[in-house]
């Protein structure tokens, strides 16, 4: 049996026709940057979520710095970060000028709460807690924090839409949330796109203006920004999407309950452990054993396609060895680094698959 990792193609074939007529839409009406798709994709995904606000954006990464920029975050801030995710939540801390402070994993690859206070400073401008893999952080500490210091928090959302923590969704919390569609996203575009959530006004109308070359209305630049624009061709397309996001998201949670199932009596294996009080949506399905890569090596041999999320930690890696940080710095996320795994996720995956993924992992630790 063959098992990709993920399968784009298969979800694409299950609303093609939507799809396709939405993309010859666009065209025909070459409403190819900003127009109609990009306010009704808007307008949904704030509905759907229940903000006042969501600014499209050409991608995650320009969600996260844009929002820095707007909360006047530069040089000389320092901002507190995981040291376990997708090198935009820190690169574009330093893209503002300010520098990335790290702090270590807890046991559910979030930021470590006890670990967060020490870091701040009077240098810092605000805080960056990553909901990675689909699980949120534990935003009532993150908050309590927050706010004994008045900063700001910024929630990255890229791999958490429609996760919730104590039935408040990913990006609700914080000031604003940063949004990914990056295709192999839980709710991905067919190219790059991402967006802001807010429910603050004046942020709002910043972070738009500043994505908008510094101007709401054509011409009026009211300072200098940047270019960063959802496309029309993605806007359509999100817009199919989001008519099944819940029943994928939903999907994906029914998959990791059978993978828990078949998985949870392999005692060499540590299947994701989840906070309570959480909704995790399985952007990703990471477990962890001490033979990770003599297991990928077997799973591939047997049609079976992993990867790994992420290889290095932040601080290990040369873009910030200018920092100085050592691997014993943050140590569980240092650790991590060799024994996570992550398995097949995807909404159209089967229960069949996951058992011969659980099967080949079982046979793997036998032999
Ligand atoms: C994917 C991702 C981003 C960036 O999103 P892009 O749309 O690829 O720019 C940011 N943070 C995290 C945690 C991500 O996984």
């Amino acid at each position: 049996m063959k098992v990709p990792f993920v399968d784009l193609k298969e979800q694409y074939n299950s609303i093609k026709i939507e799809i396709d007529n939405a993309i010859s839409t666009v065209i025909s009406e070459t409403s190819f940057i900003g127009g109609k798709h990009v306010d009704e994709f808007e307008k949904k995904f704030a509905n759907l979520y229940g903000v006042k606000h969501c600014i499209s954006l050409a991608n995650g990464t320009d969600a996260l710095y844009v929002l820095m920029k707007m909360l006047g975050v530069g040089s000389g801030d320092e901002v507190i970060t995981t040291a376990y995710s997708w090198i935009s939540s820190s690169e574009t801390i330093s893209q503002t000028g300010a520098q990335p402070v790290f702090v270590d994993v807890d046991e559910y690859f979030t930021i470590n709460v006890n670990k967060l206070e020490e870091k701040i400073t009077t240098k810092t401008k605000a805080i960056i807690p990553v909901h990675i893999h689909g699980q949120m952080c534990d935003m009532d500490k993150i908050m309590e924090i927050a706010n004994k210091y008045s900063l700001p928090v910024i929630e990255d959302c890229a791999q958490s839409h429609f996760s919730e923590y104590k039935d408040k969704r990913a990006g609700l919390t914080g000031i604003a949330g940063s949004f990914s569609f990056y295709p192999g996203k839980n709710l991905g575009a067919y190219g790059d796109a991402g967006c802001i959530i807010t429910n603050d006004d004046e942020l709002a109308l910043k972070t738009k203006m500043f994505a908008r070359h510094g101007a709401l209305k054509k011409h009026q630049h009211e300072m200098e920004g940047i270019n960063s624009r959802l496309d029309g061709l993605q806007a359509a397309i999100l817009n199919v999407k989001l008519a099944y996001i819940l029943k994928w998201t939903d999907a994906r949670i029914s998959n990791a309950v059978i993978y828990d199932n078949v998985l949870s009596s392999i005692t060499q294996i540590e299947i994701p452990k989840v906070r309570k009080n959480v909704k995790h949506s399985y952007h990703l399905y990471v477990i962890k054993t001490e033979k990770r890569d003599e297991l990928a090596n077997y799973l591939k041999e047997n049609g079976i396609d992993t990867a790994v999320h992420y290889p290095i930690a932040l601080h290990n890696m040369n873009a910030y060895k200018y920092l100085n940080y050592s691997r014993e710095d943050f140590p569980v996320a240092s650790f991590n680094e060799n024994k996570i795994l992550s398995l097949p996720m995807f909404p159209e995956l089967k229960r069949d698959q996951i058992e011969y993924i659980a099967d080949k992992i079982n046979d793997f630790f036998k032999n």
